[in-house]
């Protein structure tokens, strides 16, 4: 078979084409995919309602630690029983660390656990799904930034939801158990900031002003939406918000909460059969997670 003559121009235009082909490859490794987010909302409501100690929540459990383990983090889960109205319940954090030999630590959080809710197929595809699957899609942005300076934990709560009725004893499980471990271990100086998403998926996107957070931190994370453009979802009015980040910020850690928690009209698609896929979008998980990197790279400058 005859060699084919060489085109330098067409090698040329090849070169030229892979290199913006890698270039774009690049920006969409470092920007965060609302549909990627999306497709893990999807794999976690799949596995059907995710109450803690259930089946369910054992595949929830795996699938998120397979998912940081392919990101090459570093991978812990805390397991540990917690004292409920329902009796002792087996449950698990898991911790996904990139950068863990940095000595200045952020912290982004969710839950992954959905209410249990008897007679009901509550599968939580924004309030405890939502959150979950733009976590993993952060972490696969933050994880792979090569110039950043902070250590980011990328931390997954079982045990949010009440077993029964909420109270300070039956609720937050997992982030009480989470912050008395840090508490007690070498890392707690490190630990800057801790920044908490819940229920982020609303189509009709609306981030609640929470009067519970950290103020300085509260206005950083506004400012970083203003600055996207996204001021349109952030709603105005302060209410206070007892959610997973509480526990940080009783122990000295600053903390905000990113939720919208206006779902449907009157908040009726909450801790319902209604919190299903059809109510939440990949725009929405796009725009908080754009929200959150700007706002760790506030905090990456902040001395
Ligand atoms: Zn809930």
């Amino acid at each position: 078979m005859p060699r084919k003559p060489v085109c330098f121009g067409c090698l040329a235009a090849g070169i030229l084409l892979a290199m913006t082909a890698g270039a774009a490859a690049q920006r969409g490794a470092l920007a965060v995919d609302g549909l990627r987010a999306f497709s893990h909302v999807e794999k976690l409501v799949g596995f059907g309602p995710r109450p803690t100690g259930s089946p369910a929540i054992a595949k929830a459990q795996a699938y998120i630690i397979e998912a940081l383990k392919k990101l090459n983090l570093q991978v812990e889960a805390q397991d540990f029983l917690a004292t409920t109205p329902n009796g002792a319940i087996s449950m698990k954090n898991i911790v996904g660390k990139t950068r863990p030999s940095r000595d200045s630590v952020v912290i982004l959080a969710s839950h992954y656990d959905t209410k249990l809710i008897a007679s009901t197929s509550f599968v939580g595809a924004n309030d405890g799904g939502s959150s979950t699957g733009l976590l993993l899609d952060l972490a696969r942005v933050l994880s792979q930034r090569r110039d950043a300076s902070l250590g980011i934990w990328f931390v997954f709560f079982d045990g949010e939801e009440a077993q029964q009725e909420w109270s300070e004893t039956d609720s937050l499980y997992g982030s009480r158990h989470f912050v008395e471990r840090l508490k007690a271990g070498p890392h707690f100086p490190s630990v800057k900031a801790m920044i908490l998403m819940d229920m982020v998926g609303d189509r009709d996107l609306k981030l609640e002003n929470d009067a519970s957070s950290t103020s300085w931190l509260m206005a950083m994370a506004r400012k970083s939406a203003s600055e996207l453009g996204y001021e349109n979802y952030l709603a105005t009015a302060q209410r206070a918000i007892v959610d997973d980040h509480i526990p940080f910020i009783r122990a000295g850690i600053p903390a905000v909460d990113l939720i919208d928690l206006d779902y449907g009209f009157n908040h009726s698609f909450w801790h319902t059969s209604n919190d299903t896929l059809d109510k939440i979008s990949p725009k929405s998980l796009k725009i908080v997670g754009d929200i959150v990197v700007r706002l760790i790279d506030k905090l990456s400058r902040k001395p």
